[in-house]
Order: C-alpha cells, then sequence, then structure tokens
C-alpha cells in the first residue's frame, strides 16, 4: 500500500516538473506572459506612432529624422544633433 502511494506521488512529482520546463521552453509562464504581451503591444504602438510623425532634414547633413528629435535652431532649421547645431547649415563637404 505504502508503495503505491509513492508511485503515485512520484508520478505527480513527474508530471509537475514536466509541465513546468515546458512552460520554461515555450516562454510563456502565467505572470512574465502577460506582461510582455502587454509591453510588445505598447510599444508596437508607440514606433507605429513614430513612423506617421513628420520627417525633417538636417541642415548641415541632410539625414532625415522625425521633428521630435530634431533640434532647432535660432533661424527655424533643424539638426540631427547638437553638434550639427553649433556648425550650422551648409558645410555638408
Ligand atoms: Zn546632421
Amino acid at each position: 500500500m505504502l508503495a503505491q502511494i509513492l508511485l503515485v506521488i512520484l508520478i505527480i512529482l513527474a508530471w509537475i516538473g514536466a509541465r513546468s520546463l515546458l512552460q520554461k521552453r515555450l516562454g510563456a509562464p502565467e505572470n512574465g506572459g502577460d506582461s510582455g504581451r502587454g509591453r510588445s503591444g505598447t510599444r508596437r504602438q508607440e514606433r507605429t506612432d513614430g513612423r506617421v510623425e513628420d520627417m525633417v532634414r538636417c541642415a548641415h547633413c541632410g539625414v532625415f529624422l522625425p521633428r521630435s528629435e530634431a533640434l532647432a535652431d535660432r533661424r527655424g532649421n533643424r539638426y540631427c544633433s547638437e553638434a550639427h547645431r553649433q556648425r550650422g547649415p551648409g558645410d555638408s563637404a
């Protein structure tokens, strides 16, 4: 009788162990899976909005970048970085 009980306990432990291993391989445990999906969904929405944003051109090197990331000088020229804003427009050679 005792041996049968031990056997049942072993089977249950093995089943739980195999189940946890499968969840780890799938990378979707109950807690981490939900939070990860929420974060990724939010990031995708932000990226989608960023692509819709207007693109402006750096007055110094001519590279295009989102308006929110561009730096403007007193004349209204847009630059990709603080260094190019200090150098000013043109001078692309
Ligand atoms: Zn630039």
